[in-house]
């Protein structure tokens, strides 16, 4: 197994749509990006949009970090084939019965975008191109230099956006303006980039997501609201709305600002981040930490932020818990590790979903969890994920180097 080109993520992501159409629905994203690249989902569990509550996990917004794809892909396989085998899931010494499998995808909806920033992996992957590149491949933002490209996809969402505003001047918020930053340019404002709004896009189409995980690498972390500041549960005008606290937020260590977060909020983040680790720890020993995400650095217009405030600006949407899954201990793992620790996201991400339905009120007409499915299952012989069915994109062979990364940012 060699990691997938930007043409084999597409061709998995068709195909099993194509081999699944009883329990899953291709979809096509609207927005094409710069270099012309249509994306695509899919989405698990059968029924009408909007007929259950709905998992959405995003891989692939940032170009190097290859295997966010791998992982949401094979967790979409190996559900899809259990459900229509009847059978559990094993990943190591984690195991899922087959009850719990037809649970998820007869009560739930998850939606699995692998592939945010196809045109960013290209240049990633391809001869010739930066393999530690992280933007997408924008280059109408720099009008002085031949090459400077790219806007930070996770950090073009609209979550205080105008960081020069809401954040204290000494706060070292990661993210900058400048358009000719390599790393953390944000865009000219919120959702500029197509990848962007088809991860808002995402969202919209589904009214009735509840939960949000957003894959990353790396740091063996899960990490849970909010990205901009410490969290504090007892003053609710503390909010990232109140431009009475323009100025003071993004300081770890000062008495004066916390953003607010409900108790009851904060304990569903902390136990379905806990619920994702505790099924990690059993594949192979992996000890994932969890956390909030402003312990890695405080962030402005980043995914998880922007899902879970959307309840807060836009009355009528449904609160969303956001998640940030920072896998393994580098950027490009070696395939042989990286196929470890598709089983620990894989279980983690099965764990997350077992837990997700206790943490928000039945809706009337749902289906009771642990129903039996009805009609057969549907489906087919699945070619291997390295093995792009359709023939038009072939994985490359890829011998991740040595790059010392320390320093780059996640
Ligand atoms: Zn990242």
């Amino acid at each position: 197994m060699t990691y997938l080109n930007v043409q084999g993520v597409d061709n998995v992501v068709v195909n099993l749509a194509a081999l699944f159409p009883g329990t899953s629905q291709l979809i096509t994203l609207p927005h094409q990006t710069e270099e012309g690249r249509t994306s695509h989902a899919i989405r698990l569990g059968g029924g009408a949009v909007g007929s259950r509550n709905a998992v959405v996990l995003l891989g692939g917004v940032h170009a190097r970090e290859w295997g966010s794809c791998e992982i949401l892909l094979n967790f979409a396989i190996d559900l899809l084939r259990a459900y229509q085998a009847n059978s559990g899931l094993t990943y190591g010494g984690m195991v899922f019965s087959a009850q719990q499998i037809r649970t998820m995808l007869d009560t739930l909806h998850i939606v699995v975008f692998p592939l945010a920033n196809p045109d960013g992996r290209h240049h990633s992957q391809r001869p010739g191109g930066e393999y530690m590149w992280r933007k997408n491949r924008n280059p109408d933002y720099c009008v002085h230099h031949e090459d400077c490209s790219g806007v930070d996809i996770n950090r073009n969402f609209d979550f205080l956006f105008d960081y020069r505003t809401a954040f204290d001047v000494d706060s070292e918020v990661m993210v900058t303006d400048d358009p000719c930053d390599h790393e953390t340019y944000q865009g000219p404002h919120a959702f500029s980039e197509p990848e962007t709004r088809n991860v808002q896009w995402l969202l919209d189409a589904h009214a009735r997501t509840r939960w949000f995980v957003d894959v990353h690498s790396y740091g063996d972390t899960i990490m849970y609201s909010w990205g901009n500041d410490k969290n504090q549960t007892t003053t609710p005008t503390q909010n990232f709305r109140n431009a009475a606290w323009d100025g003071q937020r993004g300081l770890a260590n000062d008495p004066t600002y916390g953003e607010y977060i409900a108790q009851a909020d904060l304990t569903v983040g902390q136990n379905l981040a806990q619920a994702f680790c505790a099924a990690v720890l059993p594949v192979r020993n992996r000890a994932y930490t969890p956390k909030p995400s402003f312990d890695l650095y405080p962030t402005a217009g980043a995914s998880d932020d922007y899902t879970f405030s959307r309840h807060f600006v836009y009355p009528g949407r449904q609160k969303v818990y956001s998640f940030t899954v920072e896998f393994g201990q580098q950027f490009v793992a070696p395939m042989a590790e990286m196929q470890n620790i598709i089983q620990d996201v894989s279980a983690g991400l099965i764990g997350l979903c077992l837990a997700a339905p206790a943490t928000v009120p039945a809706e009337p007409g749902d289906k009771p969890a642990g129903d039996k499915p009805t009609g057969p299952p549907s489906g087919g012989p699945f070619h291997d994920p390295d093995t792009p069915a359709s023939g038009t994109g072939s994985p490359i062979v890829t011998t991740p180097v040595a790059v010392d990364v320390a320093a780059k940012k996640k």
